[in-house]
C-alpha cells in the first residue's frame, strides 16, 4: 500500500527545512537574502549563502578543511593536464600552545585571527588559503613558477613576523610561523594526500631547523614534453584520485 505524505504536510515540512536554514544563517552572521522570500532566487539565494557557510571555517572565515580538500583535489587534476606549476604551502604557528596557556584561549583565538588576514593579505586573490587545524593553515598557489616560491613563501612568513596582536588592551604580542612547501608533480597524476604530504614533511623539517623559517621541497625540473604528457594521459585516462608512487 502506497503512503503519501497529504501536501499540506509536505509544504509544513519544507518550510520547517527552510526556517532552520535561515536560523542558521543568522547565527552565523551571514546577510539573509534581499529577494523576494520563496521567490525561485531567494530560494537559490538561500541554498548559495548554506553552501558558502559549510566551505568556510568559523572563526577565521578562510576556507575550512573540506573545500581545501576539495579545491586540492582540483589543483590537481589542473596541474597534470596543463603546464602550470603549482605550490602547496603548509603554515603551523610556531610555540601557539604557550600563547593558549599564557594568555588564555581567547588571546589564541585572536592571534589565529591575525595570522589568517596577515596570509590572506600577502597573497594574490586566486591562491586558496584555508585553515585546516587549530593553529594549521594551508595554501594552494596555482600557477606560481618555482622560481617564485620561496619568495612568496617567504613574503607570507616575513607578514606573520611582522605582526603585533593586541591580546588585551594594552598587551601586544608578536608570533611567529614556520612554513614547508612542495609544488606539484607536473608530469604524473599524483593525489591530494601525497601532496599534502611532502609539504608537512618541509613542515617539519622548518620546525625542526629552528621554526620561523621556511622549507620548500627541492625541485626536480620534468624532462617530459608537454606533447608527451598529453600523449600520456590521453591513453592512460587516469583517476584523479589514483596514487602513483
Ligand atoms: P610548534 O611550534 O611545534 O607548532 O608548537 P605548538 O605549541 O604551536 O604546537 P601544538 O600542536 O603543541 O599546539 C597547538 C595548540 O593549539 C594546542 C591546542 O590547544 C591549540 N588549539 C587548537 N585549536 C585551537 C583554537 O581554535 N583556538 C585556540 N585558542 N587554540 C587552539
Ligand atoms: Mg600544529
Ligand atoms: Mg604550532
Amino acid at each position: 500500500m502506497e503512503h503519501r505524505l497529504p501536501a499540506p504536510s509536505l509544504i509544513d515540512a519544507q518550510l520547517l527545512v527552510l526556517d532552520q536554514a535561515l536560523q542558521l544563517l543568522q547565527q552565523a552572521g551571514a546577510p539573509l537574502p534581499s529577494e523576494e522570500p520563496l521567490s525561485a532566487a531567494w530560494l537559490q539565494a538561500v541554498l548559495d549563502a548554506l553552501c558558502d557557510l559549510s566551505s568556510r571555517d568559523a572563526l577565521t572565515g578562510l576556507a575550512n578543511r573540506r573545500s581545501f580538500e576539495m579545491a586540492l583535489a582540483r589543483e590537481v587534476d589542473r596541474v597534470a593536464r596543463s603546464d602550470e606549476a603549482a605550490l602547496l604551502l603548509m603554515l603551523d604557528i610556531d610555540h601557539f600552545k604557550a600563547i593558549n596557556d599564557t594568555h588564555g584561549h581567547a588571546a589564541g583565538d585572536k592571534v589565529i585571527c591575525a595570522v589568517a588576514r596577515a596570509i590572506q593579505q600577502a597573497v594574490r586573490p586566486m591562491d586558496l588559503v584555508a585553515r585546516v587545524g587549530g593553529e594549521e593553515f594551508a595554501i594552494i598557489l596555482p600557477n606560481c613558477a618555482p622560481y617564485v616560491g620561496l619568495a612568496v613563501a617567504e613574503r607570507v612568513r616575513e607578514r606573520v613576523a611582522q605582526l603585533g596582536v593586541e591580546v588585551v588592551p594594552g598587551q601586544v604580542l608578536g608570533v611567529t610561523a614556520s612554513l614547508g612547501g612542495a609544488f606539484a608533480p607536473q608530469w604524473v597524476r599524483s593525489s591530494p594526500l601525497l601532496w599534502m604530504e611532502r609539504a608537512d614533511r618541509q613542515l617539519y623539517r622548518a620546525k625542526a631547523e629552528g621554526r620561523n623559517r621556511t622549507r620548500l621541497e627541492p625541485q626536480v625540473d620534468s624532462l617530459v614534453s608537454a606533447e608527451e604528457r598529453g600523449m600520456l594521459f590521453a591513453s592512460l585516462n587516469l583517476d584523479t584520485q589514483q596514487d602513483l608512487p
